[in-house]
């Protein structure tokens, strides 16, 4: 690659317009204008350490800035961010700079050349995660970038760039965010970037609603949300929305094609979260659990060859020998077998986000074991047995201690227990289920580390339940509540309710030795509740609190929306959902079968795409 130093940049500390406290973590990033200008000549000292930063020259390429909205840390840590820069870096032409939500004196600059965002006649963004939104907002206000597509020029050029934005959370509900984007990615980044590209490189010879409305009518999985009108019913549902008729009613989710070579970690940054080389086993998963969106809005799951997961670990920096192996849950044991017997000759440990507690073959633990790993979280995910099935997650009491004892027999001492507070039906009887595993489980590894002179620690991760766009629970209020508790136009009882279950399970399991807990703070994933559910009219509500001026709270009622609306209101069977305007492939019917079958407390089986047709993605007409 290519090195330049800076040039040609002019410095322009009055782009900066916004505040940018944002609550409810670290990111607390108070531009300081004298901090900013002294620090906007240097090369960000987390570059320094980078493997596999990306620098090219500006002299006849397009220039792409990358927004991911969180901090370093967190950005370098995610997958699909990285698998973007370098996509966009890859193609002929193209020089992709990235930029990332600044902590407090940090310059908003990119990362790369340190060029401010209007330079960048092309701006992306990667968004997964709902609490990113407003920081996304806070992010293109903050570089003198018209927050809202409708407000951009028609001249495209730096400074009036064509805003794309994409990753999971844009294909999960793209309309929270569509009065930001000129474009939105709906599906995976290899299948669309490229023919994406080759047409936004006319962007100085066409006018921004000519060439979106081409990218529309011919790029798959490019959606124009300012072509498309909704209007509302009084209860916030959508009542109807219009298009240009060029344009599809639905824009259909692309998938990326069969990989030879599975995706990995193309940056390494001692910064980051994750400290470790990650490779995917696959996308999507089988399982089916009823409550995770990554499982619905991937399908079909895709399980890469144990070849192919070869290749990506052999591609990693001679220096990296921890990996990270993502999508454990659905890999078959023959397969985790082949990457356990590579890793182990290669001499390297392995760790990973969860680890299903009945699918831990003999040769995985011995390398677990081997990896002198700390800790090991397992997602149980419901409370009881009964939840569990209604979720359709399967793991018996049985299957929980089981793994629980092997895992520390392994000589792995610290385990983490992932459970969900509010899912539909939950009463204080499933608590006090939960209440008793709790004692099993130390009843059962507390002691095999006493023989080893270890002490055995248990964490609980208990976390409010949040229903997702295209899951089964997409239906369902938030907290837990009945469809009855919900119809009450506010957000009291639902706080209420959680706020209840934490009180009583932080009382139950307070005096336990060698229990760490963690609880989730139900006003966060009420935001959180919102975010995920909403349509476009919480835009102005996402930039008044990425700008820091307004609390969540505070930037609703200015707007005079009621979080009720998209949180907790149950929804019917009938009811058009904003996000239908993107189409997964799965049947209209299928998932509120599904939600039928979880009531009934019915398990379905894992997928099966060689021969299933259960919910319309596999084996589609064409
Ligand atoms: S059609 Fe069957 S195998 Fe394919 S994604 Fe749907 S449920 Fe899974």
């Amino acid at each position: 690659m290519d090195v330049i130093a800076n040039g040609g940049v002019s410095w322009d500390t009055t782009s900066f317009l916004f505040d940018f406290s944002v609550e409810n973590d670290d990111c607390n990033a108070i531009f300081d204008k004298t901090v900013l200008f002294l620090m906007m000549r240097t090369m960000p000292s987390v570059l320094i350490n980078e493997i596999g930063t990306v620098r090219k020259k500006w002299t006849d390429r397009l220039p792409v800035a990358l927004l991911y909205p969180n901090i370093y840390s967190v950005a370098v840590s995610n997958l699909g961010f990285q698998l973007v820069y370098s996509l966009l870096n890859r193609i002929d032409g193209v020089v992709c700079e990235r930029f990332v939500y600044p902590r407090a004196g940090e310059p908003f600059r990119s990362l790369e050349s340190s060029r401010p965002l209007r330079d960048f006649p092309l701006v992306f963004g990667s968004v997964s995660f709902e609490h990113d939104y407003p920081r996304l907002a806070a992010m293109l206000a903050a570089g003198a970038i018209a927050p809202f597509a409708e407000d951009r020029a028609s001249v495209i050029s730096p400074g009036e760039p064509v805003v794309v934005l994409g990753g999971v959370g844009v294909f999960m509900n793209p309309e929270p965010l569509a009065l930001f984007a000129d474009v939105m990615v709906i599906g995976e980044a290899e299948a669309i970037l490229e023919p994406l590209i080759g047409l936004l490189r006319h962007f100085t010879t066409s006018s921004r609603a000519d060439l979106t409305m081409t990218i529309g009518t011919s790029v798959p999985g490019c959606y124009i949300p300012g072509a498309y009108h909704f209007s509302w019913k009084e209860n916030g549902a959508v009542a109807a929305v219009t298009r240009p008729l060029a344009l599809p009613a639905r824009v259909t989710k692309v998938v990326a094609p069969v990989m030879d070579t599975a995706a990995h970690s193309t940056l390494l940054s001692p910064d980051a979260e994750l400290g470790m080389y990650m490779v995917e086993l696959g996308r999507g998963c089988s399982r089916g659990c009823r409550f995770c969106a990554a499982g619905f809005i991937y399908r079909p799951p895709r399980l890469w060859s144990a070849e192919a997961i070869v290749q990506g670990l052999k591609e990693r920096p001679d220096q990296m020998d921890r990996v990270g192996l993502l999508g454990m849950e659905m890999a078959s044991e023959a397969t985790t077998d082949v990457i356990a017997a590579y890793l182990h000759g290669d001499g390297c440990s392995l760790s990973f986000s969860s680890l299903r507690a009945d699918r831990i073959s003999e040769q995985m633990m011995q390398l677990l074991a081997d990896s002198q790993l700390k800790s090991v979280a397992i997602a149980a995910d419901g409370c009881s047995e009964r939840l569990r099935t209604l979720i359709n997650k399967g793991l018996s009491r049985a299957d929980l201690l089981s793994a629980a004892v092997r895992l520390v027999t392994a000589g792995i001492f610290q385990l983490k227990l992932y459970v969900m507070i509010g899912l539909p039906t939950e009463t204080y009887d499933d608590l006090d289920e939960f209440v008793a595993l709790v004692d099993q489980l130390q009843a059962s590894i507390l002691p095999i580390g006493r023989e080893r002179g270890r002490v055995t620690e248990l964490t609980l991760s208990i976390n409010c339940f949040v229903p997702k766009p295209w899951t089964p629970f997409q239906y369902c209020a938030f907290g837990g509540l009945t469809a009855a508790e919900a119809a009450v136009t506010s957000t009291g009882p639902a706080l209420t309710a959680l706020k209840g279950k934490v009180k009583y399970l932080r009382r139950k399991l307070a005096a336990k030795a060698n229990l760490q807990l963690k609880f989730d703070h139900p006003e966060q994933a009420l935001q959180q509740a919102v975010y995920a559910r909403a349509d476009r009219r919480i835009g102005p509500v996402l930039l008044d609190i990425g700008s820091g001026r307004y609390t969540f709270k505070q930037a609703l009622q200015r707007h005079g929306l009621n979080p009720w609306q998209y949180a907790v209101r149950a929804r019917n069977y009938d009811e058009m959902m904003c996000w239908e305007v993107i189409d997964h492939g799965i049947h209209a019917h299928y998932l509120w079968e599904e939600y039928e079958r979880a009531l009934q407390g019915r398990l379905t089986a894992a997928c099966q795409p060689d021969i299933c047709r259960r919910c319309g993605v596999c084996h589609a007409a064409p």
